[in-house]
């Protein structure tokens, strides 16, 4: 299970996880370009995108300047792995200028 959580300093704003039943929203964040080409490939939500999608209706807020985007990844075993943004995540990531994103 992958997810992101906002943080302003030391308080949890959002918490999101990926989603596989919910797709990618490209009209708000931008078509998704899958790693490797596939012919029928749909993206799920990832929870980069959850999260920052939920700040937005949440907090009515666009300013991320001050606050950081935080990913952990828990593997089936239980385990934590690494959960580094894909590049879809990383380029919306970007345009929205955190203050630090930090991955597992
Ligand atoms: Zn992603």
């Amino acid at each position: 299970m992958h997810f992101s959580f906002i943080l302003d300093k030391n308080k949890l704003l959002i918490t999101a996880a990926n989603s596989y039943k919910k797709s990618h929203p490209q009209k708000q964040f931008g078509i998704y370009v899958p790693a490797r080409p596939t012919t029928n490939y749909q993206a799920g939500l990832h929870s980069e995108i959850s999260a920052i999608k939920t700040f937005l209706s949440r907090f009515r807020n666009t300013d991320f300047s001050g606050l950081t985007l935080f990913n952990v990844r828990i593997g089936k075993d239980g385990l934590v792995q690494m959960a580094a943004p894909c590049k879809n995540c990383q380029k919306v990531l970007d345009s929205f200028n955190f203050k630090a994103i930090l991955h597992t």
